[in-house]
């Protein structure tokens, strides 16, 4: 998936070491290794600083002690890549990026959480206690993680928009059988000015937010993509995303609502998108510092 390919397997290449990256990455490539990211603990998400975990210095490994949650692909991941903060640093941010191997000693797997949508997702709480992580298993450098973090998280957002993008058009068309084909008070529901109106400015939205991403997706390509871009397509998306479900279900009437209706599926699978990856809020934090610049300060009463 893409959070194994796309999200996880890059870490290798950019901050993992030559004799890491032969080790690790055929498997990957062969999907005989599966790859997970663990930063979030149930008293850090959105704000990473908040986290509990820590990687002690001994010499010619860390010791790796905490816990995580949330974590996609936890229960079959073979490979973990675990932030924690570097213990004795003055700082929260200086966190440490760590190569945790399935059957190391004092790593446990809780159960496979339920979830209200992406039920064919294994998501999961990780435990660490006094795991031993070789130093051959770091990426980076101790106490950059959090800048390590941060780099590839533009294209990640990115990723996350792509994906919204094309639910929100696929949610669209669904919406769009279902309303030809289903008749009310002697007419098709699409001849309801409601359903036009309502489907006419989805329609327009999700187009725009298209061009957007596809914009943006030309700019990464080029190495122009930044972060405040990133932020703006992942919210952008995801909101008109989280529209067009909402209105899908609507016009589907108590079929939306039923499991066997995709548009159901859709909804309920579509929910985190608008939380996982960087919430919403979090994004306008992103836009919103970018709008009240250094380049602004200069206005300020
Ligand atoms: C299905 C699923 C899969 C996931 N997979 C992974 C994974 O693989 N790896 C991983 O590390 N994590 C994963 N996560 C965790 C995910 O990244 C977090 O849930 C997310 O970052 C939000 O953190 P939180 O849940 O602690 O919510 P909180 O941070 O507690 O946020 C609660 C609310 O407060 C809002 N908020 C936060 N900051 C501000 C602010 N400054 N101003 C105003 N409002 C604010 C948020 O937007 C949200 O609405 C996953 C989560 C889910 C649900």
């Amino acid at each position: 998936n893409t959070l194994h390919s796309r999200l996880v397997g890059p870490y290798f290449q950019r901050f993992g070491s030559e004799d890491l990256r032969r080790r690790i990455l055929p498997g990957c490539v062969s999907g005989d290794t599966i790859l997970a990211i663990a930063m979030t603990e149930p008293g850090a998400g959105s704000d990473l600083a908040g986290m509990r975990a820590t990687a002690e210095d001994r010499g010619d490994h860390f010791l790796l002690n905490g816990s995580k949650t949330y974590i996609s692909n936890g229960i079959n991941a073979d490979i973990v890549v675990v932030a924690a903060r570097l213990a004795g640093a003055d700082t929260p941010r200086a966190l440490v990026l760590l190569v945790v191997e399935r059957g190391m000693e004092g790593f446990e797997r809780g159960r496979n959480l339920k979830k209200m949508g992406l039920s064919a997702q294994d998501t999961a709480e990780l435990f660490f206690a006094n795991v031993k992580v070789p130093k051959a298993n770091l990426l980076g450098e101790p106490g950059r993680g959090f800048y390590h973090l941060m780099e590839g998280l533009a294209e990640e957002r990115l990723i996350a928009a792509v994906g919204a993008a094309a639910n929100a058009r696929r949610a669209f068309d669904v919406t769009r059988d279902y309303v030809m084909q289903r008749v009310l008070f002697g007419q098709p529901l699409a001849q309801q000015q409601n359903t036009q109106f309502r489907m006419a400015e989805l329609d327009a939205e999700i187009d725009l937010v298209q061009t957007y991403v596809d914009h943006c997706v030309a700019e990464h390509n080029a190495g122009r993509l930044t972060g405040n871009m990133g932020a703006k397509a992942k919210m952008l998306s995801t909101e008109t995303e989280w529209r067009m479900m909402d209105l899908g279900v609507q016009l589907h009437g108590g079929a939306g609502y039923m499991d066997e209706y995709p548009i159901s599926h859709m909804f309920t699978d579509a929910r985190v998108n608008r939380i996982l990856a960087g919430s919403s809020e979090v994004m306008r934090l992103i836009i919103g510092r970018d709008v009240f610049s250094q380049t602004y300060r200069s206005l300020l009463a």
